[in-house]
């Protein structure tokens, strides 16, 4: 067997020395637990939060040890019942080609359904969380003007989508090549996108959106969110889902300096963690599930094969390496 384990934590960007790709023995499952083959593992922006010990929201992954994310594979050995050989789960245990895993932590996922990697993207985590960060805390509506950053990432490319297919007025999307922006506009529907590399992302977004925006889903932060604030229309929302230009900060950095006009505009804006919402998982598979089996609702999945490229597949993901999903085939 072979896992991925943090070796150090990085000082701003991980490099490849803060990982180690050790050979295991295979684990034995014990009473209540599965033996899992991984086949896919994902790689997210979280995890780098995860590599640091500052405190946050998910606990920091513990040196010498594998770390952890979300996997699927095949049960190889079952000590339950309800599993046996041969069924496919969704787990946590990523980044390792053999886990054992309790059970009850484990859902049953039908690669007859849907190809499996999607359970770790737009039937999965990030798809849930572009549906609930969209729909619940910023509370689209028909009629909206919506700008989403890290638009050709995995959360990213769904709100964009999503809010298409409710009845946006306008959608507009920000990423990082001109490759990216070209998918979105004339692949995924979005009625304007940029690069935020050419130019002034404030400049870019009031071009792309000229009477303003009524809803900002916030990948990004910084710049961006500064941007979104200048072209914020009264009472509109701001979801902010993640701030990934400050991941790698080894600093503070500066708030907007235009917050001020939350009082005038009466935005609202509000941090979430998809983990919050997972009352609506059935409801959001229910919808999105044949908006993504008829091919109304597009999404691209990134794949790099082989776990002892897991550590570089991640880098190059906050790198922007990836367009819809990052996973690896293990
Ligand atoms: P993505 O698939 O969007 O991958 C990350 C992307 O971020 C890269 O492809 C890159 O694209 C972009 N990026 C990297 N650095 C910068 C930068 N400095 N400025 C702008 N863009 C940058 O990842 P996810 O869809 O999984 O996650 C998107 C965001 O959502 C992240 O911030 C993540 O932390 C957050 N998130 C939050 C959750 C929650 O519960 N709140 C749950 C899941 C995700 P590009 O080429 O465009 O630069």
């Amino acid at each position: 067997a072979t896992e991925v384990q943090l070796a150090s934590r990085p000082q701003g960007a991980p490099t490849l020395e803060n990982f180690t790709v050790a050979n295991t023995a295979i684990p034995s499952p014990g009473e209540g637990q599965l033996l899992v083959r991984n086949s896919v593992i994902s790689v997210d922006p979280y995890m780098r939060g995860r590599m640091s010990d500052r405190k946050s929201y998910a606990t920091p992954y513990e040196l010498g040890r594998a770390m952890q994310g979300g996997a699927v594979g095949e049960v190889v050995e079952s000590t339950v019942d309800g599993f046996k050989p041969g069924d496919h789960v969704l787990h946590f245990e990523g980044w390792r080609t053999h886990a054992v895993i309790d059970a009850k932590t484990a859902v049953k996922v039908d690669g007859a359904v849907s190809p499996l990697s999607n359970y770790l993207g737009v039937l999965g985590m990030t798809g849930l969380t572009a549906y609930a960060g969209l729909f619940r805390v910023a509370g689209f509506k028909a009629g909206d003007t919506v700008f989403v950053s890290g638009a050709a990432g995995a959360v990213g490319s769904i709100v964009g989508q999503l809010a298409k297919l409710n009845g946006a007025k306008r959608v507009i999307g920000s990423a990082g090549s001109a490759e990216k922006v070209k998918w979105l506009v004339e692949e995924l529907g979005f009625d304007a996108a940029f690069n935020y590399k050419d130019g002034p992302v404030a400049e870019q977004l009031r071009e792309a959106a000229p009477e303003g925006i009524d809803v900002y889903f916030d990948n990004v932060g910084g710049e961006h969110l500064e941007a979104a604030i200048d072209s914020m229309n009264l009472n509109g929302r701001i979801a902010v889902c993640g701030m990934i230009s400050q991941y790698n900060a080894t600093e503070p950095t500066p708030a907007p300096r235009n917050l001020a006009t939350i009082i005038a505009k009466r935005f609202t804006m509000t941090g979430f963690l998809v983990g919050d919402h997972y009352d609506l998982q059935a409801k959001f598979v229910a919808e999105v599930a044949p908006l993504v089996a008829s091919g109304e609702l597009k999404h691209s999945e990134t794949f790099v094969d082989g776990i002892e490229n897991a550590p570089q597949a991640f880098i190059d993901m906050l790198e922007g390496a990836n367009t819809g999903k990052m996973l690896v085939r293990v």
